[in-house]
């Protein structure tokens, strides 16, 4: 039997996507008492002078810079309490999950999920005011030692990396024992990518904007609209203006009634009708059964 293939996924980068700062700063910095300047110098210096990739020489600094007190994970958990996001967030994941989907919608069984891949720490969005919202998070990982201390990168996912993520989510492979490389038809994948729809800010994310273009998703370039330099913006600005990577760009303001809020509602609307026109079809022609009512 098919598979419904009637969940909208929502996918979201998060540094510099929901808030505008990098984790690391809200939480390991002043928890640690980490000099955030020096910390990002020598994670260039490892990239530039010793060939590292960006996520490995961030791990790699935080655990020469801890040294002794490397904290648990269930440590740096508590820590991404500490985490802010942009204006409107977590707030907009309540107002979605109330209001955002007709009777009609959700009569057919349409629901939105929503997913974080990030190149930052999993264990700090985890521990986060967004976790509740959030059906996974994906992001870099640190194994533990036999005193249960943070010891060597478990997982790393570099931004060509997030790629791959977009396909576990499509595949509904969310297990990472299962390969998302196992072979399967496009009819039986849960959430199909033309129901997606991602989010991202800048260079970083072009990958998965590829992916989301090619497949017939959605995609959104967002930008820090109190930023006075307008570095967001103009990233944002070449990606769809000269690169034509992404059509939308908008700021990253997640309250009611923003430029944001109405693309990604009349996105999901438009997905949602499409679901139904194409459940309809499947009832008509007796492939399905009606909704209960
Ligand atoms: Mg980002």
């Amino acid at each position: 039997m098919a598979t419904p293939q009637n969940t909208i996924a929502i996918v979201y980068d998060y540094d510099q996507t929901l808030s505008p700062s990098y984790m690391q700063d809200e939480t390991v910095f002043p928890a640690f008492g980490i000099d955030g300047q020096r910390f990002w110098a020598r994670c260039s210096e490892l990239v530039r002078d010793n060939g590292y990739d960006n996520e490995l020489a961030y791990m790699k600094v935080l655990l020469d810079t801890l040294g002794m007190d490397r904290p648990t994970n269930e440590q740096l958990k508590s820590l991404g309490e500490r985490l802010n996001f942009y204006k409107g967030l977590p707030e907009m994941f309540d107002q979605f999950a109330d209001g955002l989907l007709t009777e009609e919608h959700l009569s057919h069984g349409i629901n939105v999920e929503h997913y974080i891949i990030s190149s930052g720490l999993k264990v700090l969005i985890d521990g986060s005011r967004l976790a509740p919202y959030v059906r996974a998070v994906f992001g870099c990982e640190f194994d533990e030692d036999d005193q249960g201390r943070i010891a060597f990168p478990k997982r790393v996912i570099s931004h060509t990396q997030k790629t791959q993520y977009l396909f576990r989510i499509n595949k509904g492979f969310l297990d990472m024992s299962q390969d998302v490389n196992d072979h399967m038809e496009p009819e039986i994948r849960p959430i199909p990518f033309p129901n997606m729809i991602y989010i991202g800010d800048g260079p970083t994310d072009v990958p998965c904007f590829t992916v989301m273009k090619k497949n017939g998703g959605q995609a959104i370039a967002v930008y820090n609209p109190d930023d006075p330099l307008r570095v967001g913006f103009k990233k944002c600005y070449q990606l769809s203006t000269h690169a034509d990577r992404v059509k939308h760009i908008a700021p990253s303001d997640f309250r009611p009634n923003t430029h944001l809020r109405m693309l990604l509602e009349r996105m999901v609307e438009e997905i949602a009708d499409r679901i139904v026109a194409e459940r309809r079809t499947a009832i008509e022609t007796g492939t399905v059964r009606a909704p209960k009512h």
